[in-house]
């Protein structure tokens, strides 16, 4: 999978015509995926599509002083999606359905103030405030939906037009509470930004499978990246996704973000949606930051330890960096440059996992070209060519960590021998299959010059320089 954008992409309109022009390029180096921003229209033209302001336009209509999003137009949209399925690339599109921003008038209702780190905690009466809430989308004209969105369908605001005060906003109504499914940080962290959308409200979850089901067919989706899911009530997205694959399929793709390091809640996420979602493994990528600012200091051996890529491999989509995470952004936890080839040395030769490349690292991050982009397409290329068959692990030294792959029968010089290092120059002696005996190797990220010949017994003694990532193949 790619992520095919990044944080601070220009403003011009014209990354729907990029992707259109890259698509053969993405195939060709091996994307079979590509999740793409918000495609609708946010706040202000120049948004990345979070702060959503109506789903239903895709570029299409004159709101909020633009028809074009930041990204193009719903036609660009739509003939990019068109010559991806040319190359069979499969499209996520990013469903942003926790709040909605850019509320076209306001209304008042009752809400009390909660602590912001405690939202369990009221810390003001019950009082009327007035806020942002109402929504008509008057420049779409009820076209796709005349759903008109008011108070009651949110759960929290954080503006008192009134008073022009600041703060974390109940909305109190009959029934109304936050979401029980939700993370457990600061009380309950249903409220994220914005106007919190309440899932519980039988006429907002009417709304948003509708929307669900209506956004796959108009721009013939294949899955969704689900955004800030620890947010949400699980249970609304656990039928979200029922009711879309109802209509889609069961092979209708998910994946959600849960920003969390922490392994034991994404597992608890995915045994309460059975498997059905896959989350990114942000354990992993954790992992991948602190080893790559601790240096020497970090050990290697960990790595597998506590991810979702060791223990639910199959729901676990893996990844080094993405817009939230690259320098800047709201959850900034950049991976270090020099850890980058070794980071994507992992999860694009392991056999297990669903890896995501970053356009960022790729293409590069506010018009500079990415330094890791030719490291990446070496790798690229050699998960095409050699990343097969049977693996196996060699995590037992601090510093210097191992794998393999033994390649198959399929495919002819498959096999794969890869090697980290964040400390001093080493080697490993590594079984690569006894099928491998008498052939030569080399590695190709050019770390290394040397070849090297496999003994009878299948093994070699890979060589790998302090600090780099080693791959090796047959020449
Ligand atoms: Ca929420």
């Amino acid at each position: 999978m790619m992520q095919f954008f990044e944080w601070k992409l220009p403003n011009d309109g014209k990354f729907w015509v990029k992707l259109k022009e890259e698509a053969q390029h993405l195939h060709d180096i091996g994307v079979t995926s590509i999740w793409i921003p918000p495609a609708y229209k946010a706040d202000e033209q120049q948004d990345e599509g979070y702060a959503t302001y109506d789903l239903f336009d895709l570029g299409e209509f004159n709101q909020k002083n633009t028809v074009r999003t930041k990204y193009g137009t719903k036609q660009e949209l739509i003939d990019a999606i068109t010559e991806l399925y040319k190359y069979q690339i499969s499209v996520y599109l990013d469903a942003v359905m926790n709040h909605k921003a850019g509320g076209e008038y306001t209304e008042k209702f009752m809400a009390k103030e909660v602590d912001p780190n405690d939202r369990l905690k009221d810390v003001s009466d019950a009082y009327q405030i007035e806020a942002w809430t109402g929504y008509n989308f008057p420049g779409r004209n009820n076209q796709y939906s005349d759903f008109k969105w008011h108070w009651y369908h949110f759960s929290g605001t954080d503006w008192n037009e009134a008073n022009k005060k600041k703060a974390v906003y109940r909305i109190l109504g009959d029934g109304k509470y936050w979401s029980k499914g939700v993370d457990g940080e600061n009380g309950n962290y249903d409220y994220l930004m914005c106007n919190d959308i309440d899932h519980d409200h039988p006429e907002v979850i009417k709304e948003l499978n509708r929307w669900g089901r209506w956004v796959s067919n108009e721009l013939n989706l294949d899955g969704f990246r689900l955004d800030a899911i620890k947010h949400i009530e699980e249970q609304f997205i656990a039928n979200f996704l029922k009711d879309v694959r109802s209509d889609r399929g069961d092979n209708f793709y998910a994946v959600g973000e849960y920003w969390k390091g922490d392994f034991d809640t994404l597992e608890k996420y995915i045994k309460l949606t059975e498997g059905k979602l896959d989350l990114f493994d942000v354990p992993l990528h954790y992992k991948m930051y602190t080893a790559s600012h601790k240096g020497r200091h970090f050990d290697l051996t960990s790595f597998p330890e506590e991810t979702l890529v060791t223990k639910f491999p199959v729901n676990a989509v893996t990844f080094v960096d993405n817009h939230d995470s690259q320098r800047g952004s709201s959850l900034e936890s950049q991976v270090d440059s020099w850890f980058k080839p070794l980071a994507y040395g992992l999860i694009l030769l392991m056999e297990k996992g669903y890896p995501c490349v970053f356009y960022g690292d790729y293409y590069g991050i506010a018009g500079q070209q990415s330094p890791h982009r030719i490291i990446l397409d070496i790798l690229l290329d050699a998960r095409q060519k050699y990343a097969f068959g049977k693996q196996n692990l060699y995590f037992d030294h601090p510093n210097t960590v191992g794998f393999t792959r033994e390649g198959d029968d399929i495919r002819e010089n498959s096999g794969v021998a890869v090697l980290l290092s964040n400390g001093d120059d080493g080697d490993k002696e590594m079984y690569v299959g006894d099928h491998h005996k008498g052939e030569v190797w080399h590695e190709i990220t050019g770390s290394i010059t040397d070849e090297i010949t496999i003994g009878d017994d299948g093994k070699a003694l890979f060589k790998i320089h302090g600090g780099k990532l080693a791959v090796w193949v047959k020449k």
